[in-house]
């Protein structure tokens, strides 16, 4: 299965074309003509093909595509988008393997967790294709003389930038609410992972996606990325990334006065009460650090257990952690893959010496993975006895890396758990109703969830405080990023008009 899995993947890629990766522009393949850059193979860490940074008047042309398609996109009756939309996902629903087979071979991400992502980016067409006839929907809000309601529109074309861990799955969760809206889109997915982002186009125009309406750059952060946030014509931007990008991206689209929507880093704490349910809590904590090799912005890479438990929690955990099946990301069975890139298998390695300078123990892993292949594999870590103000509690590590901190009590869990720059998610674990609300309440965090590892409902909101984003995904806050609002009042004739100059 394991071969049969990557040489579907490697036939994917190879059908892309001979020559570097190029772009997908007012629907059709261009090659490209900028500079290649090499995309290797995490688990072997060879090099699988190049791609191309896109050059100035490729991504010129990319967005004059959008903006041309963009009236007659915006202008088409919801329920037609939704009837495309939804095609899109029966053609991913089809390709799921592939899609995933492509996500274990470019990012290096275990085939037990990619099969379900690429059904979840179907998922998320699905979602959104259903939410389209209503998009533009508003308010009524009458007063005694005016009737005033609101509508929605389409803001305009809008860059997707996206980072390289789950790079199909998010990019839908992007992509799939901007064209519900009405809006058309230029992609520009990582320059680490590219090769899904180009299944995606090609399976939407295959869905019948009018050309232009959905546009795909390669290339790097620096020159493509920044390119096309700093375009006039471009009116939003929806970026996932490093909390630093974000803050370049911010200062790069602020003279066009871009309206941005972030998803950035986090140091997630799952905070263990001394009540809680011992071995859910394990699966969890386990669960949200470990899967999708630690490369997740929601990961648990803080966990916080109350003194009275602490060493029995971190034994039993150093046990499973030495126990994970760290292989071949498309051996079924392998539950930790390699690292997205050498520089990325750097930072984490780094981390190792920072813990130990620190002051903390290595109580699982800490070193490389053997045996597994010559590309980016690092064992599964845990650092216990660590302080909050140590670098390790402190930094987003971005790997299979887990810093245990003690608590005493209550106020000394929320006071750790919001000792961060960021406020992505919380993980909460008590069998006190009440601790579990008031802990809720107060950890600074967009979205908390008590007694549960992270599970994804799509009505709600997802997204982030403090330096971990600005913005909310899902539901309907999806639309009011892409969309603009609009308040009409019509009078009843009945009002007084002050009289001037009578
Ligand atoms: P990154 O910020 O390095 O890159 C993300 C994307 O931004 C890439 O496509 C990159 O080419 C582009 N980019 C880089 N510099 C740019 C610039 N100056 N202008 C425009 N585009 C630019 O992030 P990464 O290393 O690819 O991804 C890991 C990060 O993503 C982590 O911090 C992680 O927490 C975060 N993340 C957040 C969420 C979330 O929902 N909050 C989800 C997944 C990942």
């Amino acid at each position: 299965m394991t071969d049969t899995l990557r040489a579907k993947a490697l036939r994917t890629i190879k059908s892309f074309g001979d020559g570097a990766l190029g772009h997908y522009i007012g629907g059709r393949s261009v090659p490209g003509e900028g500079t290649t850059f090499d995309v290797f193979e995490p688990a072997s860490g060879g090099t699988l093909g190049q791609a191309r940074d896109a050059t100035g008047a490729e991504v010129d042309a990319a967005v004059a595509a959008a903006r041309e398609a963009f009236p007659a996109w915006a202008a088409l009756p919801g329920t037609k988008r939704r009837a495309i939309l939804h095609k899109v996902a029966d053609l991913i629903e089809a390709r799921a393997d592939e899609i995933a087979a492509v996500e274990c071979l470019d990012a290096g991400q275990a085939w037990r967790f990619m099969s379900k992502a690429a059904l979840r980016g179907a998922e998320n067409f699905r979602f959104f294709a259903d939410k389209a006839p209503s998009a533009a929907d508003g308010h009524s809000l009458p007063t005694g003389e005016h009737l005033n309601y609101t509508t929605r529109h389409p803001i305009g074309p809008v860059a997707v930038i996206t980072p390289w861990n789950t790079p199909f799955m998010l990019s839908t969760w992007k992509i799939a609410p901007a064209l519900a809206a009405g809006c058309t889109v230029v992609h520009k997915p990582a320059e680490w992972s590219p090769y899904s982002a180009r299944l995606l186009v090609e399976i939407a125009h295959e869905a019948g996606l009018p050309a232009g309406v959905f546009n795909a750059v390669n290339g790097l952060g620096e020159t493509t990325g920044k390119r096309l946030t700093e375009h006039p014509d471009i009116k939003a931007i929806a970026f996932v990334g490093e909390s630093k990008t974000g803050s370049a991206i911010m200062r790069q689209g602020s003279e066009t006065l871009k309206r941005v929507h972030f998803e950035l880093g986090g140091k997630n704490p799952v905070i263990v009460f001394e009540d809680a349910d011992f071995d859910r809590a394990l699966d969890a904590a386990l669960f949200m650090i470990y899967s999708l090799n630690g490369q997740r912005c929601t990961s648990s890479s803080r966990l916080l257990v109350q003194r009275s438990i602490y060493d029995r929690f971190i034994a039993a955990a150093a046990e499973r952690v030495k126990n994970l099946k760290v292989g071949d990301p498309f051996d079924p069975l392998t539950e930790v893959g390699p690292l997205i890139h050498q520089r990325h298998y750097d930072k984490v390695a780094s981390y190792m010496k920072v813990a130990t300078d620190e002051g903390a123990r290595i109580a699982a892993g800490g070193a490389r993975h053997e045996g597994a292949g010559d590309g980016y594999f690092f064992q599964p870590t845990l650092f216990a006895g660590a302080e909050q103000s140590m670098r390790v509690a402190q930094e987003e590590i971005f790997g299979p890396v887990l810093t245990a901190i003690p608590f005493d009590d209550e106020a000394d869990a929320i006071a750790k758990a919001n000792d961060v720059q960021y406020g992505l998610a919380a993980y909460l674990w008590t069998n006190d109703l009440g601790r579990g609300l008031r802990v809720a309440n107060a950890v600074e965090a967009g979205m908390v969830w008590v007694n549960s590892e992270n599970v994804r409902h799509l009505p709600t909101p997802f997204g982030g405080t403090k330096a971990s984003g600005i913005g909310r995904d899902g539901g309907d806050w999806s639309f009011d990023f892409y969309m603009e609002t609009k308040n009409v009042a019509l009078a009843y004739g009945t009002h007084k008009i002050q009289r001037l100059g009578v």
